[in-house]
């Protein structure tokens, strides 16, 4: 089976839902615009226990002088060697699935085609296939991690290879907007997926860009969107569960964009998660069908997982742990 490849459309009045097929793939395009004055208010207060470990390499796209990077982060707010301020948002998400996200080092691509995909471009960007005359070559597929290209432009923004499309050029965008639009391959056990997905911002809100940003790993781990799973999208196996009674109402990370329930910054039911947590909730079926396709995908081929588990740590090691303290103790 080929790949399936997730993204959606949405607006603020009105969604918009695009469906999409490429070489015998389906293809759903993620986008949220919100206006700066709606954050996430996050209070971590939730300790889970870790049991995997996701590698993440992200790839920002510059043109081929190296320059005019694609948005990734605030300029006031980044400097080399920080790390970006969605990550821990991330994090916090997929903790609930006791899934904590280690970020690889951010990798440059300095390829201009690169910087504003056509639907064929992007596909040939998740088939490793992808080749621009001038630029350097698409980065290689990362050791046992998914990987997410930061580019201006791509179908979910609207682009379609002419100047105008998308989002790059556009100057007609209120400043007090910020909107990001992200594109997955879905990693279902049994079909093809390199791990790789895409990302455009503008405005850039930090909260919301989490917030896609984990639900397209939630796709790169073969989650599709809960509302399409009622559709019946899902083959109801294991890697690829069928929810056919997810409330409307419920708090999902995997609703389409415009479906289930705004964010909600007051909400505060569970006090074993954080309110970004119930607002991006996950299901058990979903945390267990992301881990099973998560051990499985493999893009680099080696035998290891994009997700690795982490040992427990042994009755012993936990006895050593605590010597110190005992020692100390006896003084
Ligand atoms: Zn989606």
């Amino acid at each position: 089976m080929s790949a399936i490849i997730f993204e959606k459309n949405s607006e603020p009045i009105g969604w918009i839902e695009i469906d999409s097929l490429w070489a015998g793939s389906v293809a759903l395009e993620c986008m949220h615009k919100v206006t700066l004055a709606l954050s996430l208010v996050t209070l971590p207060v939730f300790s889970a226990t870790i049991t995997h470990n996701l590698n993440v390499q992200i790839v920002q796209v510059f043109n081929d002088a190296g320059g005019d990077g694609a948005p990734i982060a605030s300029s006031s707010t980044f400097s080399p060697g920080a790390s970006f301020l969605y990550q821990p948002e991330v994090n916090e998400i997929w903790e609930q699935a006791g899934i904590q996200v280690t970020y690889l080092p951010t990798v440059s691509w300095n390829n201009t085609e690169a910087q504003r995909l056509t639907t064929s471009e992007r596909s040939a960007i998740y088939g490793d296939t992808y080749t621009s005359t001038t630029g350097d070559p698409l980065p290689n597929i990362p050791t046992d991690a998914l990987q997410i290209f930061f580019v201006w432009d791509h179908p979910g923004t609207g682009y379609d290879g002419t100047v105008n499309s998308g989002w790059k050029n556009d100057t007609g965008f209120p400043n007090n907007s910020a909107q990001n639009a992200g594109n997955a391959q879905l990693g279902i056990e049994g079909f093809v997926s390199n791990g790789r997905s895409v990302m455009a911002n503008r405005g850039f809100a930090t909260e919301q860009l989490s917030g896609t940003l984990a639900h397209e790993i939630g796709h790169a781990l073969g989650l599709r969107h809960v509302d399409e799973i009622n559709m019946g999208a899902a083959t109801g196996g294991p890697g690829d569960p069928d929810f056919s009674v997810v409330p409307l109402t419920d708090n999902n990370l995997m609703w389409s964009a415009g479906v289930g329930p705004g964010y909600d910054g007051s909400q505060d039911n569970d006090p074993n998660l954080t309110i970004l947590q119930e607002n991006e909730f996950l299901r058990p079926e979903q945390v267990a069908a992301a881990i099973s396709n998560g051990l499985a995908l493999d893009p680099d081929g080696n035998g290891i997982g994009v997700l690795q588990p982490i040992p427990e740590p042994s009755a012993l090691l936990l006895l050593l742990a605590g010597l110190p303290a005992l020692m100390r103790r006896r003084r």
